[in-house]
């Protein structure tokens, strides 16, 4: 199996071969600038427990270090500075002012009780306080955290820094200026880049078919947007299996069962199939895969059908799977296009925090159509004009030219 990080290794690597860049870069742009390794001791009703976290800052060239924390039981620091990495080329694509950076804790948040919950989520961020702030490094959610999190974190950040640091942490609750859009702002930017890819590919995104894998924030969002903008959801997948109808799913019925039972396979009106992989393979015109990484590989390419795949989830294909695909004529449009909706609703959260000035819902929908819209067609325009093996390819290389001509700038190379 391919770990996530030799899979962006692979991609970064990809990127300076097409860009021609020296090898200095390489050397510079693969190493993470900074990371802390904590450990975390709390008292559990089960007794003493120690978690392992981590705080992992790629690269900050571009501006003050970005990016989530995830709470996952299998996360390694491997997968933090992949992530981390992903983080630098998506927040350079879409021309924000930020580097790169990822926190994880080694956590199963679910086998926590609320306080415990709390409490760790306290100890972390007073953790890595030495080395966060709002010109420094700005942490959001990520998979296995939320907007509750955040709001313990900037609590207990403004107790240490003296003060209200609202705009250290982004994708806190609307109480504490958070950004109106936020909960949905993933699943909007994938289901608007759906929309701009369909209009280029597939005559529009009316009536066409879409398989979606996962069915949590970005899932479920994504497949809320779609359906608004016209498309037809055929199938999604949760852990619990996968559910079909040809003729569409109900998502707001999809959305009620899932909040009763939490088993999405308790959707009455279509089949239901064990294997979550399922809604993988589906036949339909446009794939979304929601979930988590490296679920598109060598053992498994052959029996996706879709025309379209649009990288919801972070990583989700494997490089040589990805090789398969484009020698099938599937589009790929890469994660760090397509899922950039919550970085870019965190960028909005932080220059309207920093300012202590707040936009409505609307205008912030607008601002951030606008930046994926740019990022779109930069990208489609490079492919189009140089004729490129993949949008990834495209996405990569403008990213690079970026993080590269700064580096320059500043002096390092
Ligand atoms: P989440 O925890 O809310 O949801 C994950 C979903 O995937 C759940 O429905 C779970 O049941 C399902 N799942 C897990 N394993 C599965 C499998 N093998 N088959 C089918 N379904 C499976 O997480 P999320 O916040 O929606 O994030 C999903 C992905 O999107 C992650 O890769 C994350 O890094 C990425 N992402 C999230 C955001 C965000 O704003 N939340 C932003 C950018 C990228």
């Amino acid at each position: 199996m391919v770990s996530m990080l030799e899979n962006v290794i692979k991609t970064y690597r990809r990127g300076i071969e097409l860009n021609n860049y020296p090898k200095d870069f390489e050397e510079l742009i693969l190493k993470p600038q900074r990371i802390l390794h904590v450990n975390i001791p709390i008292k559990t009703s089960k007794g003493l427990k120690v978690f392992e976290a981590y705080r992992v800052q790629h690269n900050n060239f571009l501006g003050p270090y970005k990016g989530g924390i995830r709470y996952y039981e299998n996360v390694t620091l491997e997968d933090d500075i992949a992530l981390a990495m992903i983080m630098t080329l998506k927040n350079s694509l879409n021309n924000l002012p930020y580097g790169g950076a990822k926190g994880a804790i080694k956590v199963n948040p679910k086998e926590l009780s609320i306080e415990e919950l709390e409490k760790l989520s306290r100890e972390y961020i007073r953790a890595i306080s030495i080395i966060i702030g709002k010109e420094i490094d700005i942490p959001a959610p990520d998979l296995g955290t939320n907007s509750q999190i955040m709001a313990w974190m900037i609590d207990e950040l403004s107790k240490i820094e003296g003060f209200n640091s609202f705009a250290t942490i982004t994708s806190k609750p609307l109480e504490l200026f958070g950004n109106p859009i936020r909960e949905y702002a993933t699943g909007y930017g994938v289901a608007f880049i759906s929309k701009l890819i369909g209009e280029k590919i597939l005559d529009g995104i009316e009536n066409k078919r879409v398989s979606i894998q996962g069915f949590g924030n970005v899932g479920k969002w994504s497949a809320y947007w779609l359906e608004k903008f016209g498309a037809k959801v055929v199938a999604i997948s949760d852990s619990s299996g996968t559910i079909y109808n040809e003729n569409g799913l109900d998502i707001e019925e999809v959305e009620k069962i899932k909040m009763k039972t939490n088993k999405l396979t308790e959707y009455k009106d279509g089949k239901k199939i064990e294997d979550p992989n399922y809604s993988l393979y589906v036949d339909c015109d446009i794939l979304i895969p929601a979930a988590i990484e490296n679920v598109i590989t060598l053992n498994n390419f052959n029996k996706i059908k879709a025309k379209i795949i649009v990288e919801a989830a972070n990583n989700p294909t494997q490089y040589e799977a990805e090789k398969e695909l484009l020698n099938k004529d599937v589009y790929i449009v890469p994660d760090i296009l397509a899922n950039s909706g919550g970085v870019i609703a965190s960028y909005l959260e932080w220059i309207q925090n920093l300012n202590w000035y707040f936009w409505d819902e609307e205008k912030n929908k607008k601002e951030l159509e606008k930046i994926m819209k740019n990022s779109f067609e930069k990208v489609f325009n490079k492919f189009e004009k140089e004729n490129l093996r993949s949008l990834r390819d495209a996405a990569i290389s403008l990213s690079l030219e970026r993080l590269y001509k700064v580096a320059k700038i500043r002096g390092y190379i």
